[in-house]
């Protein structure tokens, strides 16, 4: 092997894929067999950069090539830059030296698109497939699906890697066909309709079957480029939810676009998405998943945008007032669950709680609620007589101040912060 040139490559096509936020390796079980690693007891966890990304898998582009040219990606056929490919071994060889080093739990692995959708799939998998059969590799495996790739191929996939994700890439159609004319949402959903098949199947097999193997057990998730277009946050939060509901997504990633290219067609070159949006979108995300939301609670036609002051949980308790004080002694889970600075284990606690006893402020405070927040929308069996006080002020202006503006990474800590 040449390492210069190994290294030469690593460089070019760990840069390229950086832009995919899409790696976090939760969700997988793969237990060692007597081979090397182990997806689940080796505390595969979110290790991320300053800027929130993901680093503790090896995460590269097979190439960097590509026979596309999307108007927001640096790998685009038209872009004048340095390319590369690795062969099936080379990945082999550096993600076994890698884990072996510590340096890495698992692999991510993406790729342009160097002749058509099969054959780049087809390598991919067979990375994978080599990891698992011939060095009986144990670790994460996370394999980008290729739009338009075979069901066959797909099913292969599955068998191999511990997740599949497919990039929707641009929220709406109309955008993708503004930024990259050759592809179809159609074509992206098509792999991402198999996988959600063959998942299905796979948990009906198990019930009956005592032996099944496994299929992506960490399941599918995909990415949307944050900004790239003119999309509201409440269309995007629309599309997200359409494919939690549709596809049985694992996650849905939010990455801000990252200006690098001139284009007529892209945001100017020095505009950023801030990179409070995503944080944003992510904790809606979080509401629609956990805290029974739906996205047209969350923002509406008219306010089509994420409040970069509050955290959304807190923006709808704002604007519905009228569903406030909620009696933490009698509310239904469903309501509590609405409270401003009570999470889903403080819930539960409450729930727990209130069997035996009537609680009070101070139980809220020990079960670990943010009151903070919290006190200004729950009352107890009196009438909370601060909250109607404050009913006469500026309500917003009194909870900002009394929180602290901490940035929060959009991938840890997400539940702080309800
Ligand atoms: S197909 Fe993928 S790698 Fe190729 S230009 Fe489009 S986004 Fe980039």
């Amino acid at each position: 092997m040449n390492l210069e040139r190994i290294k030469e490559k690593l460089e070019i096509l760990a840069d390229a894929a950086k832009y995919d936020v899409s790696c976090s390796s939760s969700g997988g079980n793969r237990k060692n067999n007597g081979g090397l690693g182990n997806s689940h007891a080796s505390g595969i966890c979110h290790s991320y950069t300053e800027d929130g990304r993901c680093v503790s898998l090896l995460k590269i582009l097979l190439t960097n090539h590509c026979i596309y040219d999307c108007a927001y990606c640096v790998s685009r056929k038209t872009n004048d830059i340095k390319r590369a490919a690795f062969t099936v071994e080379e990945v082999v060889d550096l993600t076994m030296n890698f884990y072996r080093r510590n340096y890495i739990e698992g692999l991510f692995l993406s790729s342009g698109i160097f002749k058509d959708s099969d054959t780049t799939m087809e390598r991919l998998v067979r990375v994978a497939k080599k990891l698992r059969l011939e060095h009986n590799f144990n670790g994460y495996i996370h394999l980008k699906s290729i739009p338009g790739a075979s069901d066959e191929i797909m099913k292969e996939a599955g068998l191999y890697a511990d997740r599949l994700s497919i990039n929707i890439e641009i929220p709406t159609e109309k955008g993708l066909k503004l930024l990259a004319p050759e592809k179809s949402h159609s074509e992206m959903i098509k792999p991402m309709g198999f996988v959600k098949n063959e998942l299905a199947l796979y948990k009906e097999e198990k019930k009956i079957f005592r032996k099944v193997p496994k299929f992506a057990p960490a399941g599918q998730s995909t990415q949307m480029i944050v900004g790239a277009t003119d999309e509201t946050d409440l269309k995007i939060i629309k599309v997200a939810d359409h494919f939690y509901q549709n596809f049985n997504l694992k996650r849905v990633y939010y990455s801000g676009y990252v200006p690098m290219l001139t284009d007529a067609r892209l945001p100017s070159i020095d505009s950023q998405v801030p990179m409070l949006r995503e944080n944003r979108l992510y904790q809606a995300d979080w509401l629609m998943r956990f805290y029974g939301f739906k996205a047209h609670e969350i923002l509406e036609k008219e306010n089509p945008f994420l409040d970069l002051e509050v955290d959304p949980k807190l923006a709808w308790a704002l604007r519905h007032r009228e569903q406030f004080p909620i009696n933490v002694n009698t509310a239904s889970k469903g309501m509590l669950m609405r409270i401003p600075g009570i999470g889903g284990k403080s819930v539960n606690k409450i729930i727990n709680a209130r069997r035996f006893q009537k609680l009070t402020l101070e139980n809220l405070k020990k079960m670990g609620v943010a009151l903070n927040r919290a006190k200004y929308f729950v009352e107890f069996d009196n009438p909370n007589i601060f909250n109607k006080y404050i009913e006469e002020q500026n309500f917003k202006k009194i909870i900002m101040n009394s929180m602290k503006s901490k940035f929060q990474n959009p991938f840890s800590e997400q539940l702080s912060l309800f």
